[in-house]
Formats: C-alpha cells, structure tokens, sequence
C-alpha cells in the first residue's frame, strides 16, 4: 500500500468519467492477452477496493471474459478499469491518474501472454499470471 490516506483522483481523455480512489495499491505492467487486444500493447494499473473508488459519468463495462469486464468511458472510449467480481480490487489504467505522486510500479505480471516482439529490461520483478499474496 503506497499511501494509505491520500485520495487519488483522476479522469478519462475527454473528462466524462471521472473517479476518486483511496488506499490506491502501487502500480504493476500487465501483459495479458486482454490489455493487448484492448490497448495494443500491455498496460500499468494501481488497484483499489471496490468500495473505496467512486466512479462519475458513463462507463461501459464490457465483457471481456466469462469473468471480467473492461470498463471504458461511454463518450471517448478510454480504457479506465478492469474488474473482476471474484476480486475485491478494481484495477484503474495509471494513464487515467491525474496524479500517481506516491505510487511505485512493483513488477510486471502475466508475462507468460507478453508479446514477442518486445522486451523487459527494468529489472523489475516478473510473474507468468497474478504476483502471490502478499507481494501487491
Ligand atoms: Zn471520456
Ligand atoms: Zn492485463
């Protein structure tokens, strides 16, 4: 937990949908097949209790698998959150942050989906799907 009682506010591109956050969890790189197909390439994102995100304006929450939705703006399209019901967080995209002072990027995870035609070479750790409890 990066910081446990700052509000993290933030918005899409055209400023529809707009959200607030608190204890924002730090930020890892995802590298499935979903962030691929939806943004092109992987994605970073902070997560946060469903409860403890307030959402405003209209989201369209996709299915994208039999588990989880992608919730992006109904007016531009951006591709603000992923969530799936079976877990308690709600991933919000980093892009989406009006401010992301006090998050650290911890890792990459769902390398084992990356793409071939790229490399990781922060250093940073890496895990072939979710990183186990305890390491968000
Ligand atoms: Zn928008
Ligand atoms: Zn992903």
């Amino acid at each position: 937990m990066a910081t446990e009682s700052k509000i993290y506010h933030g918005h899409c591109y055209c400023g529809a949908v707009s959200f607030s956050a608190k204890d924002v969890s730090d930020i890892w790189y995802c590298h499935c097949k979903q962030c691929q197909h939806l943004t092109g390439l992987y994605i970073a994102a902070a997560g946060a209790k469903r409860e403890d995100i307030t959402i405003k304006g209209d989201v369209n929450w996709l299915p994208i698998s039999e588990k989880s939705t992608s919730g992006h703006c109904a007016a531009c399209g951006s591709y603000m959150f992923w969530n799936e019901a079976a877990r308690p967080t709600i991933s919000i995209l980093a892009g989406s942050f009006a401010d992301t002072n006090g998050l650290e990027v911890k890792g990459h995870i769902f390398v084992a989906e990356k793409g071939d035609y790229y490399e990781i070479t922060d250093g940073l750790p890496q895990f072939a799907a979710f990183p186990p409890n305890g390491t968000r």
